[in-house]
């Protein structure tokens, strides 16, 4: 009878016995048929006369046609900027900082369509796209419109000054948050921009300049050209610019920074990780398998700053892997925009297919497999949950940015071989730590080289912390006073 019971209990836990009701959203994404370019407070035909297909990677539906914006339509949109940022940077300072808040709460008016958008063109769970993109966007504006006014306490006894121009690409895995960390600071020290979302998301960067000119903000002030990594250059080439700021991955960084070398353009590029997760044997176990799980599925793993080296002490790795196997069972693999999918699509096809290829790497490098049983959508793109155990630091998975739901665990005996593993890396721009003991934490944090150190937590967010790398991981700070002073001339 006992034994009964214990089957009957697992299976609940395992959600063998029963699943979850669909619970799809079914608010409506307000996407359009097509968008042209946002340049000079107006959407535009582009001047290429190119469009492309953007398709949803929940299930492969064409959601919109978007421009495609060439080298004159680049030059248009600069000069609408340049145009732009004489009145701009001298409006006053509090003015400014009005339509900043009133963007945050145009925004947080449609969370729900923005949400709604999020999920359909990128693929990540309506859960998160609902509870973390929209709200950190919004936040990020409120945060920085709170700024506007006060520079004077951004750099006590100077004065901060707009740079000009600012040109801005940002990639596909945070499509509306990389806007608002790169928009809110630019204008809220009176920049101008001229912004190129990813191509596979440029839906909500398009939905959001519908949300500028409901705010009336000056023609030009925000422009956006749509397209792929050629527009990406153009954008990064362009003479006006007097700063580039660029999140993406490190091999198109390094690109950038021999491209402006010379110049005088200001450069922060904010680029790849391979963040070590690290667990030491006194720390709570179970909220430490919470926050593993968090740190290498939220948004299926295309996270900069993902713990997807999960470091863990030899004495618990055990135990540790045994609870990490049964809670990645519980997660549900799925449609996007069901509210209990905990990890959607997968951004693209072409990300899809990385990951695969370096999984298959793994394998042949002799890597053991652990994939929870789970059936995925028959379109789309989609990934199991995945855990590669018996590899080593010289394995390709270990040392790559896999940039999907793919974990790697290794293990360690002592504080310090914790450390110089975490730091035997490439990159430099997250980590965490879970122990007990809070001398344990400083220790250890202050020895690795990384942006940021969580402490018994992970994937954590604000806008007032800033946010960056080390190494290959890229310069530069986004988020905080720190960020702020990023897009001004100290005078
Ligand atoms: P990516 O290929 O570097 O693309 C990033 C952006 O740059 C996209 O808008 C892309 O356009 C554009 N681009 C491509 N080639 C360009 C060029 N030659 N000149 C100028 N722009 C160009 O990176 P991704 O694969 O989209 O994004 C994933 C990477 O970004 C990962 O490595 C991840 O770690 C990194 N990332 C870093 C952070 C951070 O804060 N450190 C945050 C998020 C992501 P198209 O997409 O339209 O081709
Ligand atoms: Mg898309």
């Amino acid at each position: 009878m006992a034994t009964k019971k214990k089957q009957v209990a697992r299976e609940l836990l395992f959600g063998d016995l029963w699943e979850f009701d669909p619970a799809p959203e079914t608010a409506p994404a307000g996407i359009a048929d097509r968008y042209g370019l946002f340049i000079g407070g107006e959407f535009v035909a582009p001047k290429s006369k190119k469009w492309f297909d953007s398709i949803s990677p929940r299930d492969e539906a064409k959601l919109s046609e978007i421009a495609l914006a060439g080298q004159a339509d680049v030059d248009a949109a600069y000069a609408a900027a340049a145009k732009a940022f004489p009145a701009w940077s001298k409006l006053p300072r509090a003015e400014r900082g009005k339509y900043l808040y009133r963007l945050a709460r145009l925004l947080q008016d449609r969370a729900r369509e923005f949400a709604v958008a999020e999920t359909l063109d990128g693929g990540k769970p309506i859960r998160e796209a609902r509870d973390f993109d929209v709200p950190m966007a919004a936040a990020h504006f409120f945060y920085h419109a709170g700024w506007a006014d006060k520079l004077e306490y951004a750099a006590p006894g100077r004065d901060l000054r707009a740079l000009g121009v600012v040109g801005q690409v940002i990639p596909w895995n945070f499509p509306l948050l990389m806007l608002a960390w790169k928009l809110a600071p630019a204008l809220a020290l009176g920049n101008t921009v001229v912004l190129k979302p990813a191509e596979t998301t440029s839906i909500t960067a398009l939905k959001f300049a519908e949300l500028i000119r409901v705010a009336g903000l000056p023609p030009g002030v925000v422009n956006i050209v749509t397209g792929a990594g050629e527009t990406g250059a153009a954008v990064v080439r362009h003479k006006t610019a007097a700063k580039i700021a660029f999140t993406g991955s490190t091999g198109v960084g390094k690109w950038i920074q021999r491209e402006l070398a010379g110049t005088g353009k200001r450069l922060t590029l904010e680029l790849g990780g391979k963040g070590a997760n690290i667990v030491f044997e006194d720390a709570a176990i179970d909220q430490a398998v919470e926050g593993i799980i968090n740190g290498i599925f939220f948004n299926q793993g295309h996270v900069c700053c993902a713990g997807s080296r999960l470091l863990v002490q030899e004495s618990i790795e055990a135990v540790v892997l045994r609870k990490l196997k049964l809670r990645m069972k519980s997660l549900r693999t799925g449609d996007p925009l069901d509210k209990n999918t905990d990890i959607g699509a997968i951004n693209s096809k072409q990300q899809w297919e990385r990951i695969t290829e370096l999984v298959d790497v793994g394998a042949s490098e002799g890597a053991e497999i652990h994939q929870p049983a789970c059936e995925l959508p028959k379109k789309g793109f989609y990934f199991p949950p995945t855990l590669l155990s018996g590899v080593t630091q010289s394995h390709r998975v270990v040392k790559e940015e896999i940039f999907g739901p793919v974990l790697s665990i290794l293990t360690f005996r002592t504080p310090d071989e914790a450390v110089e593993k975490a730091n035997n890396t490439a990159y430099g721009l997250s980590a965490g730590v879970w122990t007990d003991k809070g001398s344990k934490y400083l220790a250890v944090a202050s020895q690795i080289k990384a942006g940021v150190v969580w402490g018994n937590s992970f994937n954590k967010f604000d806008p007032t912390s800033p946010f960056g790398g080390f190494k290959e991981s890229g310069f530069g700070r986004e988020g905080g006073r720190q960020g702020l002073l990023e897009y001004g001339e100290l005078d």
